[in-house]
């Protein structure tokens, strides 16, 4: 039987939202199955496959719904060459397990922070528990870099950005940085 009353809607072109926006500052509500008719995708994998599509087109090595507006709590995360041998995952409903105690300084950008890089200490190693696109529940042991980008996916679930986790001094001297490519970019395709 199906709810009269559920609105379907037609699966939009993802793109990218403001990080100021509220959906982008919240943590999103568990994830189920029926929840992805609502905005037009016929099951995970299809959501998957786009998510995947899109953010390896924007240049990522991970994307979380939220940050492309859609209310699902689903990372993905990989999809690169030269980390883990391109191994990429998606994770619905995603819980960190455990981390290491030993941390690592790594430099991290964001889709939905164009240009701006952050120096950020984070646990080296972390444990992630998730369901896949076929709705099977693993255990993934990230480390390096692929567990950076996990942790760092796993806060967008949770409404955090990494831009709290920099000082104040050096966030501004990063988004100094950001702004000034940005604007030499737009004068670049002026020309
Ligand atoms: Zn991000």
């Amino acid at each position: 039987m199906t709810n009269p009353n559920m609105k379907m809607k037609e699966k939009q072109p993802l793109k990218l939202i403001s990080a100021r926006d509220p959906r982008v500052l919240t943590m999103i509500a568990p994830f189920s199955d029926d929840m992805l008719a609502l905005e037009g995708y016929k099951d995970r994998e299809e959501l998957s496959k786009d998510m995947f599509d899109f953010m390896i087109k924007s240049g990522g090595i991970g994307l979380t719904a939220n940050q492309v507006g859609l209310p699902f709590n689903v990372f993905i995360a990989g999809g690169h060459p030269k980390i883990e041998r391109g191994l990429r995952i998606t994770a619905f409903n995603p819980k960190i397990i455990s981390t290491s105690k030993e941390e690592i300084m790594i430099k991290e950008g964001c889709l939905s922070f164009p240009f701006l890089f952050l120096n950020i200490k984070r646990p080296r190693k972390c444990v992630l528990q998730y369901e896949d696109e076929y709705g099977k529940k693993k255990e993934s042991h990230c480390d390096g870099m692929f567990a950076r980008i996990v942790q760092h996916e796993m806060d967008h679930t949770l409404g955090r950005t990494f831009t709290e986790y920099a000082s104040k001094l050096k966030l501004d001297m990063a988004t100094k940085k950001a702004l000034k490519h940005i604007k030499i970019l737009a004068k670049q395709r002026q020309t």
